[in-house]
């Protein structure tokens, strides 16, 4: 029997008002259905909304350090069910078991890292030209925030916006994607576990084009932080510029890598079909395009090929498989489309299609497709597909190869494959791209330093390592004088 979901909405779990329901899959095998869940409607997300707000007034003038002690206890629990996480990641949205450890493991350590926050500086004391005054910064929660988020990591993501969110005293709403409500829900009963007080974290499963809307534009909500497209993140940025309350979007990439013929032709090979390949090129700092240098070329994309034609395809679950499905019809249609029309504007070296035979035909898997010579103005080199699509461009030296790189209208992340410090420094300083790798994978982050992109790929905000402090406090400038005169 299908297992059902509920929402968490004031410490309580509910069926969705109008008692809707949808069903979660497995991407690997879509006869395995993961659960059922309240299909949320407005009217949800309004009782979710007002139970954050009843908690907001304690919640705030709870000591930092008390809220910190309650996300300690998080990773605790979350680390505790790592492999009850993991799995449930693995059937939900299809990455491999090794990947879904590996970001359970990161929402531990994110968890950990906010913990902190209750004994960090939130503020400094700037002296005054009058002697008599003092003057300090110091840091104020937003209130209530929405927090919407995508299915491509259904744990990390969630957790580096609700930690920092709760340690600096916000309370939240949070809408998972529609794809990987399991996992959101996992997350809710952590926190739960972890002595969240009711109403401080509110769970609402559901279609974002339903409850979206409401999880900006209701009047008890002052801020929105969402990961996902940009044809989303752009109707939420008016919807909260409307309203005057603050926003942060990180949305999609176009992440080039760099080839120059100096380099480790081994770490760029092996990081390149990494950065593409890995979770499907779901990552949206995942390699999209690789751009060699003409004297590299030939040999390069030889070798890539040959390379991207040995890796396995499979469900997630078996650990050895590289390439596992893409998430949903949805995305498997889109991508399968972006292909075909890449067929019209380059080279197609390998993959482009799904893979044949019976031990396919149930999930929804993508051949590793690499394209070859493609035009700098095609849809091969702009658009984000969000698949296992790598695109190769050729470049006759550094400049036109930082040219290319920087020619999208994306700047999320980039790397480097060279030995060359001079090129390097150059390419550092040129290259636009919020996440600069040297010799690395574009995709791939660590939690302590800021994350987010550059030019379209976000609102210029940061997120996780301190720079998450300045999207969910405000700041108050306080100036203090001596009582008579
Ligand atoms: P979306 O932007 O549609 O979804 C991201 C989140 O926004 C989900 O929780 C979604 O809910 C929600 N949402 C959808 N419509 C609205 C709305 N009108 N108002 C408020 N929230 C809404 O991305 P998709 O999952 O559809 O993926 C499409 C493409 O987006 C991908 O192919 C990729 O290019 C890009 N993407 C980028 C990501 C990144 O990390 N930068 C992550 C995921 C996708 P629901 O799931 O219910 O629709």
């Amino acid at each position: 029997m299908t297992e059902a979901f509920r929402n968490l909405i004031d410490g309580c779990w509910a069926a969705a008002a109008n008692g809707a329901t949808f069903r979660s899959i497995n991407p690997a095998d879509t006869r395995d259905v993961v659960g059922e869940f309240a299909a949320s409607g407005v009217e949800d997300v309004r009782q979710a909304i007002g139970a954050a707000r009843k908690a907001l007034p304690k919640w705030r003038n709870m000591s930092a350090w008390a809220r910190g002690e309650i996300l300690r206890k998080a990773a605790d629990t979350l680390e505790s069910r790592l492999d009850e996480v993991g799995h449930a990641m693995v059937r939900e949205n299809g990455k491999t078991m090794a990947e879904a450890r590996g970001e359970t493991a990161r929402g531990v350590a994110l968890f950990r890292y906010y913990a902190a926050e209750g004994v960090r500086s939130i503020g400094e004391v700037v002296p005054s030209i009058n002697p008599r005054t003092m003057i300090y910064t110091t840091r104020v929660p937003l209130g209530v925030v929405s927090l919407v988020t995508p299915w491509n990591f259904p744990v990390a993501i969630p957790v580096w916006k609700l930690a920092p969110a709760l340690a600096y005293g916000n309370t939240v709403v949070f809408k998972p994607a529609t794809a990987t409500p399991h996992c959101g829900v996992l997350i809710a009963r952590i926190l739960e576990d972890a002595g969240i007080p009711p109403g401080v974290v509110n769970l609402v499963t559901g279609s974002g084009g339903e409850v979206g809307e409401e999880l900006v534009k209701n009047e008890s909500v002052h801020g929105v932080s969402f990961t996902g497209s940009n044809v989303v993140g752009r109707r939420i940025a008016v919807w909260a510029a409307e309203r005057g309350i603050k926003f942060q979007l990180e949305m999609g990439g176009k992440n080039p890598v760099i080839v120059m013929p100096d380099c480790d032709v081994e770490q760029a090979l092996t990081l390149t079909l990494r950065g593409a390949f890995g979770y499907a090129g779901q990552k949206c700092t995942a390699t999209s395009r690789a751009i060699l240098l003409d004297s590299i070329y030939d040999l390069f994309a030889a070798k890539l090929v040959e390379r991207a034609g040995a890796l396995k395809i499979g469900p997630g679950i078996d650990e050895p498989n590289a390439l596992p499905p893409v998430v949903s019809a949805e995305q498997h249609r889109g991508i399968l489309a972006a292909i075909e029309k890449g067929k019209t504007e380059a080279k197609l070296l390998c993959g482009g299609g799904v893979p044949p035979g019976d031990a396919y035909r149930n999930g929804f898997y993508i051949k590793p497709t690499i394209f070859g010579d493609v035009p700098a103005a095609s849809s091969l080199a702009q658009e984000e597909i969000f698949g296992p699509v790598l695109a190769l461009m050729r470049a006759k030296d550094l400049d036109e190869a930082i040219a290319l790189a920087n020619g999208v209208r994306y700047g999320l992340s980039a790397s480097i494959f060279t030995r060359d410090i001079g090129v390097i420094q150059e390419y550092c300083s040129r290259i636009e791209a919020g996440v600069v790798k040297v010799n690395g994978e574009t995709a791939g982050l660590e939690p302590q330093v800021p994350f987010g992109g550059m030019k379209e790929s976000s609102s210029h905000s940061r997120e996780q390592g301190r720079a998450a402090m300045e999207f969910f406090t405000s700041i108050k400038t306080v100036y203090l004088d001596r009582a008579g005169m």
